[in-house]
Protein backbone atom coordinates (compact mmCIF):
# COMPACT_ATOMS: atom_id res chain seq x y z
CA UNK A 1 0.00 0.00 0.00
CA UNK A 2 1.21 3.18 -0.88
CA UNK A 3 1.62 6.31 1.43
CA UNK A 4 -0.83 9.20 1.63
CA UNK A 5 1.43 12.45 2.32
CA UNK A 6 0.45 16.20 2.46
CA UNK A 7 3.93 18.14 2.81
CA UNK A 8 3.58 21.80 3.33
CA UNK A 9 6.33 23.97 1.49
CA UNK A 10 6.49 26.95 3.54
CA UNK A 11 8.96 28.44 0.97
CA UNK A 12 10.57 31.68 2.10
CA UNK A 13 8.03 32.96 4.40
CA UNK A 14 8.06 32.50 8.38
CA UNK A 15 10.29 33.42 10.79
CA UNK A 16 11.23 31.67 13.85
CA UNK A 17 9.10 33.18 15.89
CA UNK A 18 6.23 32.48 13.34
CA UNK A 19 7.37 29.27 12.90
CA UNK A 20 7.42 27.86 16.29
CA UNK A 21 4.01 29.53 16.61
CA UNK A 22 2.56 27.71 13.38
CA UNK A 23 4.47 24.41 14.24
CA UNK A 24 2.65 24.60 17.58
CA UNK A 25 -0.54 24.91 16.59
CA UNK A 26 -0.55 22.25 13.86
CA UNK A 27 0.90 19.71 16.35
CA UNK A 28 -2.34 20.89 18.74
CA UNK A 29 -4.59 20.39 16.34
CA UNK A 30 -3.26 17.65 14.36
CA UNK A 31 -5.93 14.68 13.82
CA UNK A 32 -5.07 11.12 14.33
CA UNK A 33 -4.09 10.01 10.67
CA UNK A 34 -2.39 7.57 8.57
CA UNK A 35 -1.25 10.57 6.44
CA UNK A 36 2.43 11.49 6.63
CA UNK A 37 2.81 15.47 7.02
CA UNK A 38 5.52 16.68 6.24
CA UNK A 39 6.33 20.82 6.81
CA UNK A 40 9.20 22.30 4.82
CA UNK A 41 10.54 25.50 6.58
CA UNK A 42 13.35 27.52 5.66
CA UNK A 43 16.81 26.18 6.33
CA UNK A 44 17.64 28.79 9.22
CA UNK A 45 14.58 27.20 10.99
CA UNK A 46 15.19 23.61 9.94
CA UNK A 47 16.44 22.96 13.28
CA UNK A 48 14.06 24.54 15.25
CA UNK A 49 11.58 22.62 13.60
CA UNK A 50 13.30 19.27 14.12
CA UNK A 51 13.50 20.11 18.00
CA UNK A 52 9.66 20.93 17.88
CA UNK A 53 8.06 18.00 15.90
CA UNK A 54 10.16 15.73 17.64
CA UNK A 55 8.00 12.37 18.61
CA UNK A 56 4.83 14.73 17.07
CA UNK A 57 4.86 12.93 14.38
CA UNK A 58 5.51 15.69 11.69
CA UNK A 59 8.22 14.81 9.36
CA UNK A 60 10.77 18.29 8.55
CA UNK A 61 11.96 18.56 4.92
CA UNK A 62 14.77 21.12 3.25
CA UNK A 63 13.23 22.75 0.86
CA UNK A 64 16.68 22.29 -1.51
CA UNK A 65 20.01 21.49 -0.94
CA UNK A 66 23.40 21.59 -3.20
CA UNK A 67 24.83 18.35 -5.41
CA UNK A 68 28.07 18.66 -3.90
CA UNK A 69 29.90 16.89 -0.47
CA UNK A 70 30.83 20.29 0.38
CA UNK A 71 33.54 23.05 -0.66
CA UNK A 72 33.44 26.53 -2.07
CA UNK A 73 29.92 27.13 -2.54
CA UNK A 74 29.30 30.34 -0.99
CA UNK A 75 25.49 30.50 0.00
CA UNK A 76 24.70 26.47 -0.08
CA UNK A 77 23.77 23.74 2.00
CA UNK A 78 25.19 20.00 1.74
CA UNK A 79 23.08 16.78 2.26
CA UNK A 80 24.95 16.01 5.21
CA UNK A 81 24.29 19.51 6.60
CA UNK A 82 20.82 18.32 6.71
CA UNK A 83 20.58 14.88 7.67
CA UNK A 84 23.56 16.01 10.96
CA UNK A 85 20.25 18.30 11.84
CA UNK A 86 17.85 15.24 11.82
CA UNK A 87 16.07 16.30 7.98
CA UNK A 88 15.63 13.53 5.92
CA UNK A 89 13.84 14.64 3.28
CA UNK A 90 14.49 16.72 0.69
CA UNK A 91 12.41 18.77 -2.00
CA UNK A 92 14.11 18.86 -5.12
CA UNK A 93 12.56 20.74 -9.15
CA UNK A 94 10.57 22.83 -7.55
CA UNK A 95 9.33 24.83 -10.19
CA UNK A 96 10.54 28.01 -8.46
CA UNK A 97 13.57 26.71 -7.90
CA UNK A 98 13.92 25.95 -12.05
CA UNK A 99 12.66 29.44 -13.37
CA UNK A 100 14.68 31.46 -10.82
CA UNK A 101 17.31 29.59 -10.29
CA UNK A 102 18.23 28.00 -13.68
CA UNK A 103 17.64 24.70 -12.12
CA UNK A 104 17.57 21.77 -15.43
CA UNK A 105 17.15 17.97 -14.96
CA UNK A 106 20.73 17.45 -15.65
CA UNK A 107 21.55 19.22 -12.19
CA UNK A 108 18.35 17.69 -10.54
CA UNK A 109 19.09 14.11 -11.62
CA UNK A 110 22.51 15.09 -9.47
CA UNK A 111 21.29 16.33 -6.31
CA UNK A 112 18.61 13.45 -6.42
CA UNK A 113 21.92 11.63 -6.31
CA UNK A 114 23.58 13.02 -3.68
CA UNK A 115 20.63 12.92 -1.64
CA UNK A 116 19.89 9.44 -2.13
CA UNK A 117 23.46 8.64 -1.58
CA UNK A 118 22.92 10.17 1.73
CA UNK A 119 19.84 7.76 2.59
CA UNK A 120 17.51 11.10 2.22
CA UNK A 121 14.40 11.24 0.69
CA UNK A 122 13.14 13.28 -1.84
CA UNK A 123 10.54 14.48 -3.03
CA UNK A 124 11.06 15.44 -6.67
CA UNK A 125 8.81 17.86 -8.61
CA UNK A 126 8.14 18.80 -11.83
CA UNK A 127 5.24 19.60 -14.05
CA UNK A 128 4.03 22.10 -17.41
CA UNK A 129 4.05 25.40 -18.02
CA UNK A 130 0.81 26.92 -19.27
CA UNK A 131 1.89 27.24 -22.90
CA UNK A 132 2.96 23.43 -22.78
CA UNK A 133 -1.01 22.49 -21.81
CA UNK A 134 -2.24 25.05 -24.37
CA UNK A 135 0.23 23.42 -27.03
CA UNK A 136 -1.38 19.85 -26.08
CA UNK A 137 2.65 19.26 -25.10
CA UNK A 138 1.95 18.57 -21.41
CA UNK A 139 2.18 14.79 -21.51
CA UNK A 140 5.93 15.08 -23.42
CA UNK A 141 6.99 17.48 -21.08
CA UNK A 142 6.71 15.55 -17.88
CA UNK A 143 7.99 12.72 -19.42
CA UNK A 144 11.25 14.48 -20.48
CA UNK A 145 11.29 15.81 -17.23
CA UNK A 146 11.14 12.53 -15.15
CA UNK A 147 13.48 10.65 -17.75
CA UNK A 148 16.28 13.44 -17.57
CA UNK A 149 15.54 13.55 -13.39
CA UNK A 150 14.79 10.19 -12.63
CA UNK A 151 15.04 7.27 -15.23
CA UNK A 152 18.48 7.18 -14.59
CA UNK A 153 17.77 5.21 -11.10
CA UNK A 154 18.13 1.75 -9.86
CA UNK A 155 14.98 -0.15 -9.12
CA UNK A 156 15.93 0.22 -5.48
CA UNK A 157 16.13 4.11 -5.53
CA UNK A 158 12.56 4.39 -5.57
CA UNK A 159 12.12 3.34 -1.95
CA UNK A 160 13.37 6.89 -1.15
CA UNK A 161 11.30 8.99 -4.51
CA UNK A 162 8.26 10.78 -3.70
CA UNK A 163 6.69 12.48 -6.70
CA UNK A 164 4.88 15.81 -6.79
CA UNK A 165 3.46 16.67 -10.48
CA UNK A 166 2.94 20.63 -10.28
CA UNK A 167 1.72 22.21 -13.81
CA UNK A 168 3.37 25.16 -12.88
CA UNK A 169 0.25 27.80 -14.49
CA UNK A 170 -1.53 25.88 -11.01
CA UNK A 171 0.91 26.92 -8.51
CA UNK A 172 0.12 30.30 -6.38
CA UNK A 173 -2.30 31.16 -8.54
CA UNK A 174 -5.52 30.15 -7.57
CA UNK A 175 -6.25 27.71 -10.56
CA UNK A 176 -6.59 24.07 -9.84
CA UNK A 177 -6.26 21.25 -12.12
CA UNK A 178 -9.09 19.88 -11.90
CA UNK A 179 -9.65 16.85 -10.35
CA UNK A 180 -9.76 15.20 -13.56
CA UNK A 181 -6.55 16.70 -14.83
CA UNK A 182 -4.76 15.88 -11.88
CA UNK A 183 -6.26 11.90 -12.00
CA UNK A 184 -5.23 11.39 -15.97
CA UNK A 185 -1.58 13.40 -15.39
CA UNK A 186 -1.27 11.18 -12.42
CA UNK A 187 -2.41 8.14 -14.21
CA UNK A 188 0.19 8.78 -17.20
CA UNK A 189 3.00 9.10 -14.76
CA UNK A 190 2.26 5.81 -12.92
CA UNK A 191 2.02 3.99 -16.16
CA UNK A 192 5.15 5.63 -17.40
CA UNK A 193 7.37 4.31 -14.08
CA UNK A 194 5.60 0.82 -14.70
CA UNK A 195 6.78 0.66 -18.26
CA UNK A 196 10.19 1.65 -17.36
CA UNK A 197 10.47 0.51 -13.44
CA UNK A 198 7.66 -1.99 -13.64
CA UNK A 199 4.32 -2.75 -11.86
CA UNK A 200 5.30 -2.67 -8.06
CA UNK A 201 7.40 0.13 -8.37
CA UNK A 202 4.57 2.29 -9.92
CA UNK A 203 1.86 1.01 -7.84
CA UNK A 204 4.05 1.78 -4.65
CA UNK A 205 4.90 4.93 -5.61
CA UNK A 206 3.21 8.03 -3.89
CA UNK A 207 2.80 10.61 -6.65
CA UNK A 208 0.83 14.26 -4.95
CA UNK A 209 -0.72 16.52 -6.58
CA UNK A 210 0.56 20.47 -6.54
CA UNK A 211 -0.95 24.01 -7.33
CA UNK A 212 -3.68 26.15 -5.30
CA UNK A 213 -4.88 23.04 -3.55
CA UNK A 214 -6.87 24.29 -0.54
CA UNK A 215 -9.46 23.16 2.21
CA UNK A 216 -12.32 23.38 -0.68
CA UNK A 217 -11.03 21.89 -3.26
CA UNK A 218 -8.05 18.98 -1.46
CA UNK A 219 -10.82 16.16 -0.55
CA UNK A 220 -12.38 16.26 -4.70
CA UNK A 221 -8.70 16.46 -5.66
CA UNK A 222 -7.73 13.26 -3.24
CA UNK A 223 -10.83 11.06 -3.91
CA UNK A 224 -8.69 10.16 -7.22
CA UNK A 225 -6.78 7.25 -7.57
CA UNK A 226 -3.84 7.81 -8.73
CA UNK A 227 -3.60 11.33 -6.75
CA UNK A 228 -2.03 10.14 -3.03
CA UNK A 229 -1.56 13.74 -1.27
CA UNK A 230 -0.77 16.90 -2.00
CA UNK A 231 2.42 19.57 -2.05
CA UNK A 232 0.89 22.49 -0.84
CA UNK A 233 2.05 26.23 -1.12
CA UNK A 234 -0.21 29.33 0.25
CA UNK A 235 -2.70 26.80 1.74
CA UNK A 236 0.16 25.74 4.09
CA UNK A 237 1.20 28.91 5.91
CA UNK A 238 -2.37 28.43 8.23
CA UNK A 239 -2.48 25.56 10.37
CA UNK A 240 -6.48 25.25 10.14
CA UNK A 241 -6.41 25.59 5.91
CA UNK A 242 -3.25 23.14 6.13
CA UNK A 243 -4.87 21.23 8.52
CA UNK A 244 -8.50 21.12 6.71
CA UNK A 245 -6.28 19.66 3.63
CA UNK A 246 -4.80 16.79 5.51
CA UNK A 247 -8.50 15.88 6.48
CA UNK A 248 -9.20 15.91 2.57
CA UNK A 249 -8.48 12.07 3.12
C1 LIG B 1 3.86 25.00 -4.40
O1 LIG B 1 4.53 26.00 -4.34
O2 LIG B 1 4.40 23.87 -4.41
C2 LIG B 1 2.41 25.15 -4.47
C3 LIG B 1 1.70 24.12 -4.84
O3 LIG B 1 1.91 26.40 -4.16
P1 LIG B 1 0.36 26.79 -4.04
O4 LIG B 1 -0.29 25.71 -3.21
O5 LIG B 1 0.37 28.10 -3.34
O6 LIG B 1 -0.17 26.85 -5.42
Amino acid sequence: MRKNIVAGNWKMHKTQKETVALLEEIIAKKPNTSTEIIVAPTFVNLSKAVEITNGNGITVAAQNMHQAEGGAFTGEIAASMLTDIGVNTVILGHSERRAYFHETDALLASKVNTALKHEMRVIFCFGEELKDRQQNNHFNIVEYQLRDGLFHLEKKDWANIVLAYEPVWAIGTGETASPEQAQEMHKFIRRLVEKVYGFDIADNLTILYGGSVKPDNAKEIFSKPDVDGGLIGGAALKANDFLAIVNGF
